[in-house]
């Protein structure tokens, strides 16, 4: 169906360490064993956008003697290196995104999935009165509803 591949078309770079490495470096950030991993760990939980204890359970098991301090400072910066992002569709804490192309969240209020619709949003198109004198650098696009599968499960809400 066209809707079902149009709802995730972020495939992220491949896992392996090295690939890891090379992208974090091209990225001008050393990459440390702890920046890798907590790198690798968003890439392989790209659909979920954890949030940090997310991340921090699943790095701890690759690496028992991590810290939470550690997975933060490592998310800070890779966030500040334009690797990642950082996201809130909820109320609940920061999730983090390592698609930086640009594009929509779309949380389903029932399972909680977030799929990313890529695209551009062209502010001064959207629909929303943008006056001339604004100049607008950054366009967020959140959304919420129901899932497919969810909408296929005949949730009524
Ligand atoms: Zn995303
Ligand atoms: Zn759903």
């Amino acid at each position: 169906m066209e809707d079902e591949r149009a709802r995730t078309v972020f495939v992220p770079p491949r896992r392996e360490r090295s690939v890891v490495e090379a992208h974090l470096a091209e990225a001008g950030l050393r990459p440390t064993s702890q920046r890798s991993l907590v790198y690798e760990v968003l890439l392989g939980h790209a659909k979920e956008h954890p949030t940090a204890d997310e991340i921090f359970i699943q790095a701890k098991q690759e690496k028992p003697d991590i810290s939470m301090a550690t997975v933060y400072n490592c998310l800070d910066a890779l966030v500040r290196h334009n690797l990642i992002r950082q996201m809130h569709l909820d109320r609940a804490a920061t999730r983090y995104c390592p698609n930086m192309h640009e594009h929509a969240h779309f949380l389903c209020e029932e399972c909680g999935e977030v799929s990313d619709f890529e695209g551009q949003a062209k502010p001064r198109q959207s629909g929303f009165k943008v006056p001339r004198e604004f100049k607008v650098t950054q366009v967020e696009m959140n959304m919420r509803g129901l899932c497919p599968d969810c909408t296929e499960k005949g949730v009524s809400r």
